[in-house]
């Protein structure tokens, strides 16, 4: 029997990386942008490095361990747009709350305008005549996951050719994608809306897909020109928050979110959990349901993180369970994984204040390689990019 392409465990991600490193150099330069079947020139590793599963730190070590540093540079730096899109958002958390608003309007317009109705329909079903969208609504919806250039040029057809809301888009594709990720998606769509970076719009053009597909589609009818969409410029970026330290002489359980499930660090700097739980938030990445296909992903990393613990695991269904086994384990504080914006950090807001009249505190710990790429998102990526040689040292990949 063929294995799932997307298992969710540590061990087949770390089997992926390794398969994958000794095309990790210029030859994923030279081809990456090409989307052909079977994805042969990407590493297709965003499910598990977006629960990590597999780190970032992993990920450039293995590659750095089979190529030089110039070589490798392209894919390097698309693993650190990562980084520096979840720094973005996280120092302008608002953004995913505008966002998340403006699906909301979206979905009331969906219930009132039938037309619109029709038109999303058919677009989030693959029937709207348009052969390379079409296919690309389907493969989402069959395997969870598309191409970084099927992304772009599909982003682009459903807002400057079939003229639908960006922000219902964005929501299709959390609601699809395994690597479903509140800052890489949001962000991406807004790139692509010409709202990230103002004035600057991505279009997709027929000749461009025909060539990076090796001729699989040649899309008819595609918009030629578009203008940017409105919308206010975001915030100025807030401070970083501080991670905060546990207490070494008091009882302390270990909370899972689908965040980050590396958790060797903790054991690293010393956390020995009497107990651990799992609460998983996938059903809150959309006010519609989720796909099975993503929970089932979410809850397959959860128990795979669990199984790597010594302490016992209990699943939790929502903040209240957490609430429960934290007193019955007879905890003083839970420590959990920086929860970055996103449903996890908000459902994880609701389990502080449900954990305060017991006395029993949330300690959100972070992971180095966070706490230093973050403060560095304030301006556009090239600013950022700068940073990434001394990121690199500072994240001492031989120890990773
Ligand atoms: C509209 C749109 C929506 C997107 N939504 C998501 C999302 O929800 N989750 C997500 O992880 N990525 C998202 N991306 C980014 C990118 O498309 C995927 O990370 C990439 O296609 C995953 O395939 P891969 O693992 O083969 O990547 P590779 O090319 O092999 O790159 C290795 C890793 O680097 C990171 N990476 C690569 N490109 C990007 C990028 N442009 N932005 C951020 N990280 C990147 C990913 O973790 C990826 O696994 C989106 C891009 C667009 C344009």
């Amino acid at each position: 029997m063929t294995p799932p392409r997307f298992s969710p465990d540590r061990a087949a991600g770390l089997d992926r990386l390794a398969r994958f490193v000794p095309q990790a150099g210029r030859a994923y330069a030279a081809r990456r942008n090409h989307d052909l079947e079977g994805h042969p020139h990407v590493s297709g590793l965003s499910p598990w490095i977006r629960h990590r599963l597999v780190t970032e730190a992993e990920v450039i070590a293995a590659t750095l361990g089979k190529h030089s540093a110039d070589a490798a540079e392209k894919f390097i730096q698309e693993v650190f747009w990562r980084s520096y899109w979840k720094g973005w958002l996280e120092l302008r958390p608002g953004v995913w709350h505008d966002y998340r608003r403006e699906v909301g309007h979206g979905l009331d317009r969906i219930a009132t305008e039938s037309g619109l109705r029709a038109d999303w329909q058919a677009a989030c079903r693959g029937e709207t005549g348009i052969d390379a969208f079409d296919h690309w609504a389907r493969e989402l919806v069959d395997t969870g996951w598309l191409h970084n250039h099927a992304r772009m040029w599909f982003a682009s057809i459903w807002i400057f050719t079939l003229r639908l809301p960006w922000a219902l888009g964005a929501d299709f594709f959390l609601r699809h994608l395994l690597d479903g990720d509140p800052a890489s998606n949001t962000l991406g769509w807004r790139w692509v809306a010409g709202i990230q970076t103002r004035g600057k719009i991505y279009l997709a053009q027929a000749d461009n897909i025909a060539r990076y597909t090796d001729g699989r589609f040649r899309p008819q009818g595609l918009a030629r020109s578009a203008q940017p969409l409105d919308s206010p410029p975001p915030p100025a970026p807030r401070a970083l928050p501080a991670a905060a330290g546990w207490h070494a002489d008091r009882p302390a359980g270990l909370l899972l979110t689908e965040e980050d499930l590396t958790t060797g660090w903790l054991a690293d700097r010393g956390l020995r959990p009497r107990a651990v739980a799992t609460l998983a938030c996938a059903a809150g990445r959309s006010a519609l349901e989720v796909a099975p296909g993503v929970h089932a992903f979410t809850r397959g990393a959860l128990e795979d993180a669990t199984a790597r613990q010594e302490a016992p695991g209990t699943a939790c269904a929502d903040p209240a369970a957490v609430v429960a086994w934290a007193r019955a384990e007879g905890l003083a504080q839970i420590v959990t994984p920086w929860a970055p914006t996103g449903p996890a950090a908000t459902a994880l807001e609701t389990l502080e204040a449900a954990l305060a009249p017991h006395a029993i505190a949330l300690v959100r710990a972070r992971l180095g390689w966070d706490s230093r790429a973050w403060p560095h998102a304030t301006h556009g990526f090239f600013r950022f990019r700068a940073q990434i040689p001394q990121l690199l040292r500072a994240a001492d990949l031989a120890a990773a």
